[in-house]
Formats: structure tokens, sequence, C-alpha cells
């Protein structure tokens, strides 16, 4: 069905689906966490995560608290891992049964501190580990003085987070960076007195370093059809597809411009067609001026000039087709939001995390 609008298409059978080849990657032992923060990718995260449940995950990971409130507003009922909690969040991560990641000593306390003003004695929890992405966790050496704080309520696991798992080039840093975790995790065991359980893998992990997945896996992007290599484009398929209309087309002159700031001059006549969307929709500025391009009837259309916050342009000359017309700027078969990214130079996790709420979407099983 054409669309009517700017809309963004999710297809849940396409989830499914990359569900289905994750997990085949895995024991069936392992537990599977499903991220769906930043409004699951950019699509929506009640209706994925209502999915994703009813598939099966054992876990949802989100980043903010208020993304995890909202699913158990919502009526997701398993658990929910908060990845980057704060001081001020954690009455209302004890309320909705929300599950920290805590990353410091800092964070630690104000847990403790909000346990104790809850009169709970035991609540789970995950102690994540930096192993050398250098963005959050606890280094190897707090693990004497980690220890000595966390034993009296143990976290339900430790988990550290790959920087390179999709780059083959950089296997070495990778396999230090398991090393790392794995030499904590005897570390800490050793100090507890008990093992405890782990998870490492995020999608590129599940698909490259399969040997440590340990007790549970976390996948994003995966999910959402993308596996950060061509190896694997084939077997996952997008979720989300990004389609509008053309709104109006101008016939201009060679030497006449286009768009704020004159972003393009035609050197010959030129036909171009408005689009009803922007950079406050997602498109930004970086896929203008000839970097972006659109599939109009199976053939490519440059974006021209600056992107505009509610629209853009794109050159339709040597393309048939009229105001009305369906306009794809990727989707599940022709066109990927990975090609699409590439040509701005960034990724697609950006790219479709970054579709704004305004845009309508139309979920299909
Ligand atoms: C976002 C995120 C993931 C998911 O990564 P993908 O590459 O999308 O699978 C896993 N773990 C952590 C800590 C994250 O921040």
């Amino acid at each position: 069905m054409p669309v009517k609008e700017t809309t963004v298409e999710i297809k849940l059978k396409n989830l499914k689906n990359n569900l289905e080849y994750l997990k085949s990657k895995i024991t069936s032992k392992t537990k599977f966490m499903a991220v769906v923060k930043a409004f699951s990718y950019g699509s929506d995260s009640r209706v994925v995560s209502q999915e994703l449940e009813r598939l099966g995950v054992n876990y949802l990971a989100v980043a903010y608290t208020q993304e995890g409130i909202d699913l158990r507003k919502f009526g997701i009922k398993i658990p929910i891992l908060v990845l980057h909690p704060q001081e001020k969040d954690f009455d209302e991560i004890i309320e909705n049964q929300l599950e920290p990641s805590v990353y410091s000593f800092r964070v630690l306390s104000f847990f403790i501190k909000a346990l104790k003003k809850k009169n709970k004695t035991s609540y789970p929890y995950h102690i994540k580990f930096n192993t050398g992405l250098n963005r959050l966790g606890f280094l190897k050496k707090d693990v004497h003085k980690l220890s000595g704080i966390i034993k009296p309520n143990l976290p339900k696991y430790i988990f550290s987070h790959l920087g390179a798992s999709e780059d083959l080039n950089e296997k070495k840093y990778t396999k230090k960076q398991i090393e790392e975790f794995i030499s904590i995790d005897k570390a800490l065991e050793i100090k507890l007195g008990t093992p405890m359980k782990k998870h490492l893998l995020n999608t590129s992990g599940i698909l490259n370093y399969t040997d440590y997945q340990f007790d549970m896996v976390r996948s994003g992007i995966g999910l959402y059809g993308f596996g950060n290599d061509i190896e694997f484009e084939s077997s996952l398929k997008p979720v989300l597809s990004l389609k509008t209309i053309i709104s109006q087309v101008h016939e201009i002159k060679a030497g006449e411009s286009v768009g704020y700031n004159k972003g393009f001059t035609a050197k010959t006549d030129s036909v171009i067609a408005t689009l009803p969307i922007g950079h406050a929709d997602g498109i930004g500025r970086q896929y203008g001026n000839g970097k972006g391009e659109v599939l109009i009837e199976d053939r490519m259309a440059k974006i021209v000039g600056n992107v505009c916050m509610d629209m853009l342009m794109v050159d339709i000359t040597d393309i048939k087709c009229k105001e009305g017309d369906e306009v794809i700027f990727f989707d599940d078969k022709s066109y990927s939001a990975e090609e699409f990214s590439k040509k701005a130079n960034t990724i697609s996790y950006e790219l479709i995390s970054s579709i704004s709420r305004r845009i309508k979407r139309v979920v299909s099983k």
C-alpha cells in the first residue's frame, strides 16, 4: 500500500525473523536481552517491547529510567535493565521493578541509600565493568573495595560492553576486553566466594564472538535488521521502512537556486521535488547538498541544497514521477537504512534512532 504521508512502517514479522536468527547463534540455555533504548532504535518501544515479550525474550534493556517506567506503565512484565541510571532515579527504579546498571561507587551509594529508604535488603541489579570502552563501569582495580560493599546483596549479573565487536581488524582489542572481563570475573568470584552470572555480547558480539555468550546476550541493532556486516544482511531483515510522498514539483531554469542560502544552483534546467520531511524528522543536514539519495520509481534522486527543518528537496530531472508519488528513504527490500546512512558517513544506528516521534508509525504483523 503506497503511503499518503511521511510514514514509518514497522514489520513485526521481520523482528521475529531477526530474533530467531540471533537466537540460532546461541545455545538454548543462554538468555536473550532485547535492547529497546531510544524508542526501540526509533521504531516504537511499546509495540516492539510487547512483541518481544510475546516472542519470549528474557529481558529488555533501556538506556534511561523514564524509558523503563513507560514500558511498565504499558504493562510490560519481564525484567528491564536500565543501562544508565542517574542519582535521582533510584526511588522510581525500585518502585517500578527496574534493574539498575551500577557503574560507579557514586551510583552504588545512591542505590544503597534508596534501598535503605525502602527497607529493602535485597534487590536485583547488574554491575557494569569497564574493560576498554572507557565509557561506563568499574575497573578491575575496584574489585577489592567493591566486593566488600556488595557482599550483603549480590548483583544478579555482572556485565561489560565491547567497543569494536563489528570490526574484525580490531580482534586483538576485543580479545583483550574479553580477557579483562574474564579476569575480573575470576577475581570477584574469589572475593565473594561464589560465581557470578555474566553478559557481554551485543549484536556483533553474538555474530563474531559466540564463544563468549556466557549467561545472556544483549542485542539491539540486529533485532532491527542490521548486522554491521554484509555476511549477515541477507539473514537479518530491516524492521523499519521510511517513506513519504512528493508534495510539490518545481521546474527551474539553469542558474536558479533551491533552498535556504542557495544551497543548490542548477547547472541545467532541472525538475525539483519537495518532500515533507526534514531535519526535525531525523534526516539531518549531513544528508543535504548531494550526499543523501532517495528512491523514487526505482531510481535514485539526490537531495539538493540544505535540508530544511520540515522539508527537503530532491532532483527528479531524470525521473518520471509526479506530485503524490511515493518516495522511499529506506525499506526492507531494495534500499536499506545502512546504505542510506553510509552516503552521509554515518551508521544505521544513528539514522533509525533519530527518526522523529512526530512521524506516523504503521505496524504490520
Ligand atoms: C546499545 C547497547 C547494546 C546493544 O548494542 P547493539 O550493537 O545494538 O546490539 C548492548 N549493550 C549496551 C551496554 C548498549 O549500550
